[in-house]
């Protein structure tokens, strides 16, 4: 059985002073939840967020790290740092990161080998643009994407790796994939896992849908088979919202 995730990525939202008022309003109306409670949190909020979850069951993730430990690289931010505060998953290759921040397959690859060194799991992005979709596209793009993602990553390491699958087209922009297709589109990123690395893992791994998720549309899309959580952006920015996605 695999044990839901549902991860808000706040992207660059909150003071400090918001984000415990967020954990404070939530916490006791997300205890004794099946589903694993992740904030993925800019890095200023790392440290509060973690303090004020202490003792809950919400977990707390970066959206980005460097893959070296430590090194000339101005502005970057590393994964013994994240350690140190007790970060427990890292957004790795997000769409706005490979879109703006030229990550590449690449980077992204080198971020997985790091975190998993570290004892971070990954939440790893994948997904397609409406051009790549409309043309027939989709699942070769994701193919390679995973490919490359998991290049040299160890079978053992890999129940410790989220996927999400996250079309670009429905990234924010209220236009979500219909539960349908994000279930077709995970099902066939679990086969990629099973040419990999077999059936074991395939069914270990959990993979999770992101784009425009919202309290209205959050139970059929995890009442799909292979869907296994949600990453939500803009909704996961509202307590309210966020207690409803959690408990759907
Ligand atoms: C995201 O940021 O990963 C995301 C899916 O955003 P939204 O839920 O706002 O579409």
């Amino acid at each position: 059985m695999r044990m839901p995730i549902i991860a808000g990525n706040w992207k660059m939202n909150k003071t400090i002073k918001e984000a415990v008022e967020f954990v404070k309003s939530i916490k006791d109306r997300v205890a004794g939840t099946d589903v694993e409670v992740v904030l993925c949190v800019p890095y200023t909020l790392l440290q509060p967020v973690k303090e004020a979850a202490n003792g809950t069951n919400i977990k707390v993730g970066a959206q980005n790290m460097h893959w070296e430990e430590s090194g000339a690289f101005t502005g970057e931010i590393s994964p013994l740092m994240l350690k140190e505060i007790g970060v427990d998953y890292c957004v790795i290759g997000h769409s706005e990161r490979r879109q703006y921040f030229n990550e590449t397959d690449e980077t992204v690859n080198k971020k997985i080998h790091t975190a998993l060194k570290h004892g971070i799991k990954p939440i790893v992005c994948v997904g397609e643009t409406l051009e790549e979709r409309e043309s027939g596209k989709m699942e070769e793009v994701v193919k390679n994407q995973v490919v490359k993602a998991f290049k040299d990553v160890k079978g053992e390491s890999v129940k410790d790796i989220v996927i999400a699958y996250e079309p670009i087209w429905a990234i924010g922009t209220g236009k979500t994939a219909t539960a349908q297709q994000a279930n077709d589109a995970i099902y066939k990123i679990r086969e990629i896992v099973k040419e990999l690395y077999g059936e074991e893992i395939c069914t270990e791994i959990r993979i999770q849908y992101g784009g425009s998720v919202k309290p209205n549309n959050v139970e059929e899309i995890m009442n799909q088979e292979d869907i296994d959580g949600a990453l939500v952006g803009g909704a996961s920015l509202k307590p309210d919202d966020f207690v409803q996605l959690v408990n759907f």
